[in-house]
């Protein structure tokens, strides 16, 4: 068993000190995530008959995670050969040195941005020498980096349809994958068919357009101007409902994620598990947010999990098991030796506690929650208490 906790710990409390999500609720998961797949793809049949078939399952548990009903970005894969406009992107030292100062040419960087999960988009006009126009946006939490870019692009296109001039048009982004995507023959998202849907609208307006690659953090001041922008309005609070852009395979899988955690979280609390295992896992399960906190060094993952789980070689554990007479805590014989007893208020180890965790007696989700497993296998060890087998009787 990967948590080298003892046989006896129930299946709850296994889940998490395994820090995994609970295997049921991990192949719904992914179910649901393959079903949004093929749905984008046109191959979704929904039942008819049977309300207990897969699809029906599947059907009812996605009706409760928003996300799954808002409209996908990946697409069924479509074939385009021809666009009105150009695509370039030239080896850094060239695009780094471009002047961007040919008479009446319209030049239009742009940027996306995401900070602290929200996102932005910016884009700033060069024409002349002269920066006439710009604009910024918030785009909420759920679009991925490369969304924004295209999103900026598509404000370029916004600002090039407003010109009343048509002009020799550039613009520039500082994301290759972006532009290599508008470049694709074969679309898969619905984010890249839009873009390309404005920027075929826009070469309307254009004697010419090209997207360009501009290399990012280089000095070129018109991508400068452009991240600020779009930092603006990453910074921004989004005004009205999520999602602003369709939503991608990582923002679902991250609602999927936190679906199942609150989940987990519920089941956890509603558990016959005992005060005593439930207070130090409760910490242990929020510590682990989304199943994303390592599992300690194997080295203590066996006392880490026994002293966590409450099952363990401590006396409290070994009488309620009958293996010993006494549940008394043989260092301060006042209490049962429970692992919260020896953790956090053992009066026969304050001062060590006091060195260690700078408190004489700590809540033991306190505990759980600042201190890393190896500082508290460390007080463990420095107590002279074996968490091991204990010898049999003479
Ligand atoms: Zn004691």
């Amino acid at each position: 068993m990967i948590t080298r906790a003892f046989p006896s710990t129930d299946t709850d409390a296994l889940d998490i000190l395994s820090n995994l999500m609970p295997i049921l609720d991990f192949i719904l998961a992914e179910a649901l995530i393959n079903r949004s797949s093929l749905i984008a793809n046109d191959r979704w049949i929904s039942p008819t008959q049977s309300s207990f078939s897969h699809a029906a399952i599947l059907n009812a548990a996605s009706s409760v995670i928003p996300e799954l009903s808002m409209p996908a970005n990946p697409i069924k894969p479509l074939l385009m050969l021809d666009r009105p406009f150009s695509t370039s992107i030239e080896p850094r030292q060239e695009s780094a040195a471009y002047s961007f100062s040919a008479p009446d040419h319209l030049y239009i960087f742009t940027d996306g941005s995401k900070l602290d999960n929200r996102t932005g988009a910016g884009m700033v006009c060069l024409l002349n020498g002269t920066f006439f126009d710009h604009a910024s946006t918030s785009l909420g939490l759920s679009p991925s980096v490369f969304q924004t870019e295209l999103f900026a692009i598509s404000m370029a296109c916004t600002s090039i349809t407003a010109s009343p001039s048509a002009r020799h048009t550039s613009i520039h982004s500082d994301s290759q994958a972006a532009l290599i995507a508008i470049a694709a023959t074969i679309l898969k998202s619905s984010s890249v068919l839009s873009c390309i849907s404005d920027l075929i609208s826009a070469s309307q307006h254009c004697l010419s357009l090209t997207l360009c690659w501009v290399p990012g953090h280089s000095n070129i001041e018109g991508n400068d101007l452009a991240d600020s922008l779009a930092r603006e309005g990453s910074g921004a609070l989004p005004i009205g409902p999520e999602p602003f852009l369709p939503i991608g395979r990582a923002a679902l899988s991250s609602a999927l994620k936190s679906h199942f955690y609150s989940k987990h979280c519920s089941k956890w609390n509603s558990s016959k598990a005992s005060t005593k295992c439930k207070t130090p896992l409760t910490a242990l399960l929020t510590v682990q947010h989304k199943w994303l906190h390592p599992l300690p060094p194997t080295s203590i993952l066996r006392p880490y999990s026994q002293l966590l789980s409450g099952h363990s070689y401590l006396n409290y554990f070994q009488h309620r098991t009958g293996i010993i007479p006494s549940p008394l805590c043989p260092a301060c014989k006042e209490e049962p030796e429970t692992s919260e007893h020896l953790l956090c208020r053992c009066p026969a180890f304050s001062s060590l506690r006091q060195r260690l965790f700078g408190t004489s007696t700590i809540p033991i989700a306190l505990l759980i929650s600042t201190f890393s497993p190896s500082t508290i296998i460390s007080y463990i060890t420095k107590t002279g208490r074996s968490l091991e087998r204990p010898p049999p009787p003479p």
